[in-house]
């Protein structure tokens, strides 16, 4: 076998479209071994521990990883698989591409995005202090006396902390990304006017590198509310999307709104050594095990991990299976107005991508 491949169904509708999308990469035939490692709350059930160490070491060990989504029990004092995995491999940049697909209806059929979200720091980083603990009251005293800060007894605490070289990184990798995949425009958003020190530092760091690594890309820093209102507006006008951790989590969604919902938006978590790639939807509990979820972004991820593992005539045949199944609108799922299951979708573009005869262009 030729690429050694984590997989990790996950949680709700993870093993669905998980199902469906090695049904496609197997159709594209570049000698995948599949090594199957739970997460999430199968994992809890049988191996007491959300994310097991053995799951980490499989993806330790084979580099490359493709997961569903996990559901995190809320208010319960779970720490997020997803943050803990992305913290622990070291997963610094979150690429999420958002393109028009066809014969998906939308408003702006020209939009062509990518989220570069910065995966490890910010309110993200998992500092956190429970309401009425120790720990709050220690830090409230020190806020007290270091800068006469009067933080509310009831109030619980995050900490936002974003480095210079947290931000260096993820700017450098934002703009190699845009050159290499042919991309004309990075936009920076924060709120430096308000968080002068966090995201003051992310925009003044961006700023640098873009003086001096830009290399005739156009580059622009908005407001992060008032990009958001520009998207709404003006999606097409946008390229890379170049965000801090939290801003990146929330664009990401308005970005899956734009081209037709999340079931269609894939994503990519990218470190030195290792990469995780994901669709950007999660668990979905409203619709599990009913066969009602599109596998469209999963197989999407897929794509990218096949270009990632340097197979990109079998990356650009999954993309193209996945189009000209949407364009033929015969099977489509009950998100895209259509009866379509799961797996019918995820066999339709099986033999899609069996049937391919362009050869990569
Ligand atoms: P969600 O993305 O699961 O669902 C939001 C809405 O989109 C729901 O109506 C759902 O039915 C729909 N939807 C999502 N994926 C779809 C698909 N493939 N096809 C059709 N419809 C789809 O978001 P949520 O409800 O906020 O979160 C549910 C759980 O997922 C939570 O526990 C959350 O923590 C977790 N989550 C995990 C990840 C991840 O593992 N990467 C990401 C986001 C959320």
């Amino acid at each position: 076998m030729a690429h050694r491949v984590t997989l990790i169904p996950g949680d709700g509708i993870g093993p669905e479209v998980a199902a469906a999308a090695r049904l496609v990469l197997d159709a594209a035939d570049v000698g995948i071994e599949w090594i199957e490692r739970a997460a999430g709350s199968s994992a809890l059930e049988t191996q007491g521990e959300l994310m097991p160490e053995e799951t980490l070491e499989a993806i330790r060990d084979s580099r490359v990883a493709i997961k569903g989504p996990i559901t995190t029990p809320v208010g319960t004092g779970f720490r997020s698989v997803n943050v803990a995995l992305r913290q622990g491999l070291d997963l610094f940049a979150a690429v999420r591409p958002a393109r028009a697909l066809p014969g998906v209806p939308i408003r702006h059929p020209s939009v062509d995005l990518v989220v570069i979200r910065e995966n490890t720091e910010d309110l993200y980083a998992g500092i956190e202090f429970e309401r009425g603990s120790e720990g709050a009251a220690g830090l409230r005293a020190e806020l007290k006396e270091l800068g006469g800060y009067d933080v509310p007894e009831d109030a619980g605490i995050t900490v936002k902390p974003i480095s210079v070289s947290g931000t260096q990184r993820i700017v450098r990798f934002a703009f190699e990304y845009a050159k290499a995949n042919g991309r004309a425009k990075v936009t920076v958003g924060h709120k430096a006017n308000v968080m002068r020190y966090s995201d003051g530092l992310f925009l003044q760091t961006a700023d640098e590198i873009a003086a001096e690594a830009g290399d005739g890309l156009e580059y622009e820093a908005i407001q992060i509310d008032h990009l958001s209102n520009r998207l709404a507006h003006d999606p097409d006008k946008f390229d890379v999307l170049l965000l801090p951790n939290l801003y990146g989590d929330i664009l990401s969604d308005v970005c899956a709104g734009l081209v037709g919902g999340l079931g269609l938006i894939p994503g990519a978590n990218i470190g030195w050594e290792y990469a995780v790639f994901e669709p950007v939807h999660g668990s979905a509990p409203d619709i599990a095990g009913r066969g009602l979820a599109n596998p469209i972004a999963m197989i999407l991820s897929g794509a990218m991990l096949l270009r990632h593992v340097g197979e990109p005539a079998a990356a650009e045949n999954v993309e193209w299976a996945v189009d000209e199944v949407l364009r033929r609108g015969e099977v489509r799922k009950p998100d895209l107005g259509g009866t379509a299951t799961t797996m019918e979708v995820g066999q339709e573009i099986a033999v899609a991508v069996s049937a391919w005869e362009h050869g990569p262009s």
